[in-house]
């Protein structure tokens, strides 16, 4: 039967490993699906490596890599979507927010001929109103700008061999995992999941952090703004010329000098309009600068794998 590969991004996850790793192999084993599962461990500052290679030196089937530091989560898919052997691959979170027991009935659908399964969030779990208005807000955006529904979809999802290879003969080194796999096309299905409660440990997003996500993915993905900035300069180029008319006639009928509330809002609104398009500019060739840069998207530390096979060696 056809190798299911589970990619698990793990960033700081010392007490989700064991737990996942066993709930994983339970679901799995009981449904008759013969896996593998590959941890990719973020640069992990706490004990998450130890973890998988202890499970590693146990089962056969688990195995991980440890970034030299953290490369966040979409270089840690891309990582394990690599290390993959399987005929299709599953992503999910190490904190089982992205329930196990989903992942039999994504591959029954892999089995039938889809290549790709989206798993839809059918509630987005206990998150704080700002954190859902956010969301929201970011997913409405984006959907409206790409063209895509992207609204509660998510990280969890299962991929025919077909697309994995696909995603990983991309060159670009800023990807949307999350995104890009409605961009390749393939035939897909959705399965809708509930998003369970963190199951150890805290959520490794700050405030801040979410916020560069967003505007990282956005950039990665579409030139919108770019355009935007364009339609900006045309909306204030319109409205300077029903203003020129205006002041020119001021002019000629000499009733001008009023008028400095006009000036002092132009320049400010102006002034602010060109400093952010310059700023939307400027994000956009960094991008290109560091694409062109063409450095690698990680570095792999440790290899479980590789391990194993220098024990071997040393003891023969
Ligand atoms: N993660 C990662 N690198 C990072 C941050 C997070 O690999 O820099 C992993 C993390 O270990 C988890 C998944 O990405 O498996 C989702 O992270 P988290 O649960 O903190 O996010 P949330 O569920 O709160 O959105
Ligand atoms: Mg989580």
């Amino acid at each position: 039967m056809a190798l299911l590969s589970i990619i698990v991004p793990s960033y700081n996850e010392e007490a989700n490993i064991v737990n996942t790793a066993g709930r994983l192999t339970q679901v799995l084993t009981d449904a008759d699906i013969p896996f593998e599962i590959v941890f990719v461990s973020d640069g992990s500052r706490d004990r998450t490596f130890d973890r998988v290679q202890e499970l590693a030196a146990q089962d056969e089937r688990i195995c991980g890599i440890e970034f030299s530091r953290n490369f966040g989560k979409e270089a840690a898919i891309f990582a394990g979507l690599k290390q993959a052997k399987g005929n299709c691959c599953v992503v999910m979170d190490c904190d089982l927010q992205h329930p196990p027991q989903v992942i039999p009935e994504m591959y029954r659908l892999w089995q039938q001929g889809y290549d790709v399964v989206e798993g839809v969030k059918s509630d987005r779990g206990k998150e704080s109103g700002l954190h859902r208005m956010f969301a929201n807000l970011f997913y409405g955006i984006m959907s409206r700008l790409m063209k895509i529904d992207m609204k509660d979809t998510s990280d969890f999802k299962l991929l025919d061999r077909k697309v994995m290879d696909v995603l990983l003969g991309l060159t670009e080194r800023n990807t949307f995992f999350r995104a890009l796999t409605f961009w390749a096309g393939f035939s897909s299905v959705s399965v809708s999941y509930e998003v369970g409660e963190r199951a150890f440990g805290t959520s490794k997003w700050s405030f801040r952090g979410l916020i560069r996500y967003a505007v990282s993915n956005t950039t990665s993905f579409t030139t919108a703004p770019l355009q935007l900035v364009t339609l900006a300069g045309g909306i204030f180029i319109a409205a300077a010329f029903v203003l020129g008319i205006q002041t020119l006639f001021n002019y000629f009928t000499h009733s001008a000098v009023e008028g400095f509330t006009t000036v002092i809002l132009l320049i400010l609104i102006v002034g602010g309009l060109l400093m952010i398009s310059m700023g939307v500019i400027g994000h956009y060739i960094a991008r290109i600068y560091e694409e062109v840069k063409g450095r690698p998207r990680y570095i792999i530390a440790k290899d479980t794998a590789k391990e194993k096979a220098l024990h071997e060696k040393e003891r023969e």
